[in-house]
């Protein structure tokens, strides 16, 4: 049985949550819903209200989306040279800095998510993507073009969508803010963002953030509200050019259908059941401590966490073993204590859900060996699940074939190269996949073989601002991070100078 941990920290300690409601940020100021209603976000490790926040509905949305068009169209935006687009997101990126144990704070109390991945992981990471992408704004070129027709100058410009509109979830609330702010302002659109009802609070203070570092009002707009009311306003809004949107394949198909009216341009990064592959050539030490993580980290709540193990049969007893031992020394506990290793999930909702597919595997005959049940005792009163590895699972069963987003992994024993990578891309979807393996040819056939936007070999969820992420078939598409995504906030245009 995995220890529990309990709370070392006050959760009180963020002044920004002093300030209720929270208000939503529209042409650069703080107002309140046009509607005043409010909505809460809990504190998932207690079922506590951490902040009341304006509830953005379709009438907020026309008025961040009419800001973000005058800012795009009039405003001092359009006017900026490049590198006073890059300054302003440098500036940004040392104001997270400056205010990270804050951020810290704030995503691991609204979130669950334990604070040393927030300290070590989100925020820093977020730092970095602004970062990276204040580079960007001074080298997006254009081409000359050898056309063939004479006295004919041909070049293109590289120029922003316009205004877009972007929807983000709960499980890396800053970080997702950050992967789509960051290119968008770097190619000099305007914004509309929507963070998730669950988890608004990051987003919001990161809006603050930006009002500080002086990006001119209407650049961007912080609109929080749920997703069937403020998200499906800006995914059909008439005057957005471009949705970019990262959630479920269930809503991205929705977010799909609403840009049909204007056609809007939309990315999708979307879910995943991502295959995670041992072959026993692998240290298995690192593969097993590997598949730990790919599976356990964020409490599952992962789009690409590795959460079909399939393992060798020569290796299928000592990797599944491995994994369960692991699996019970895990720290279960409140986020805020930075002993713990496991948080709560996002919300009730999201305990039902994977409660529901946890008892859906034991009713198809799979064996749950270890964990298989919620995580509660006095002290854990949110919504914690234990960490849970099932066995004896067939690749049909619901277990080894729906995204379960939690802390909940099959093992799945296979034989030989072919067959694994069969079975493997024997899925909707397509976003990432691991493979653990000493054999340096069998690592590049596997790479090759697996139709996923992703391949790990010998390690797992490494992202970098610089490398493109983002998926195969259901899994969505469009690339975030690294050049592949301006390609998303840029349109070209081509200029003909007759010169005769
Ligand atoms: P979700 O699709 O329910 O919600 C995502 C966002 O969409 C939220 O902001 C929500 O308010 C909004 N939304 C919901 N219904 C909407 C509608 N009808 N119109 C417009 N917006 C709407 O997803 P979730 O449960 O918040 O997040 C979990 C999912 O996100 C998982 O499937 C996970 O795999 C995926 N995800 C993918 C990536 C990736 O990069 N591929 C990253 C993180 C999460």
């Amino acid at each position: 049985m995995s220890t529990v941990t309990t709370s070392i920290t006050d959760t009180t300690q963020s002044i920004f949550l002093q300030q209720q409601p929270v208000k939503m940020l529209i042409g650069g100021q703080w107002v309140e819903s046009a509607s005043g209603k409010t909505f809460e976000t809990l504190n998932p490790a207690t079922g506590q209200v951490l902040a009341n926040v304006a509830e953005g509905d379709a009438e907020d949305i026309n008025r961040a989306v009419a800001a973000a068009r005058k800012a795009f169209e009039s405003g001092p935006w359009p006017k900026l040279t490049p590198s006073q687009r890059g300054r302003l997101l440098w500036k940004l990126s040392d104001l997270i800095e400056q205010n990270a144990e804050e951020l810290a704070l704030l995503e691991t109390l609204d979130n669950g998510k334990p604070i040393k991945y927030s300290r070590a992981g989100d925020v820093p990471l977020t730092v970095d993507h602004f970062r990276y992408f204040a580079g960007w704004a001074t080298k997006l070129e254009g081409e000359t073009i050898p056309v063939s027709i004479p006295n004919m100058f041909t070049y293109t410009l590289r120029e922003p969508v316009g205004v877009v509109g972007q929807i983000i979830p709960w499980n890396f609330p800053l970080q997702m803010a950050a992967w789509k702010l960051a290119p968008a302002l770097a190619c000099g659109n305007t914004v509309v963002l929507k963070p998730a009802e669950q988890t608004p609070l990051t987003a919001l203070r990161l809006g603050q953030l930006i009002c500080e570092a002086g990006f001119p009002e209407g650049v961007v707009n912080i609109v929080p509200g749920f997703g069937e009311t403020a998200g499906a306003a800006l995914a059909s809004h008439p005057d957005v050019d471009k949705v970019a949107f990262t959630g479920s394949t269930e809503v991205g198909k929705k977010i799909l259908q609403a840009s049909v009216n204007n056609l809007k341009r939309v990315t999708l990064e979307l879910g995943g059941k991502s295959p995670n592959i041992i072959f026993p050539d692998a240290d298995l030490k690192y593969a097993v401590r590997g598949a730990m993580n790919a599976i356990f980290f964020n409490q599952g709540q992962v789009c690409t966490a590795g959460s079909r193990l399939f393992v060798h049969k020569a290796v299928y007893e000592q990797v599944v073993s491995g994994l369960a031992d692991y699996a019970g020394k895990m720290k279960i506990g409140e986020g805020i204590d930075p002993a713990t290793d496991l948080g709560p999930l996002v919300s009730q909702e999201q305990l039902e859900r994977v409660l529901g597919y946890i008892d859906s595997g034991k009713r198809e005959g799979a064996t749950a060996t270890t964990g298989g049940a919620r995580a509660e005792d006095e002290r854990l009163k949110g919504y914690f699940v234990q960490p849970t590895v099932f066995d004896n699972v067939r690749d049909e069963m619901t277990i080894a074939r729906e995204e379960i987003f939690g802390p909940v992994v099959v093992a799945l024993p296979f034989e030989d190269v072919e067959e694994v990578a069969a079975r493997a891309n024997k899925s909707i979807y397509g976003l990432s996949a691991g493979v653990w393996t000493s054999d340096v040819k069998k690592a590049h056939k596997m790479a090759a073989a697996l139709k996923a936007g992703v391949v790990w070999v010998n390690t797992y969820n490494q992202f970098d601002a610089a490398a493109p992420f983002g998926g195969y078939k259901q899994s969505g598409y469009g690339r975030e991070m690294g050049q592949a995504v301006l390609e998303s906030y840029t349109q070209t245009k081509t200029v003909w100078i007759n010169l005769r």
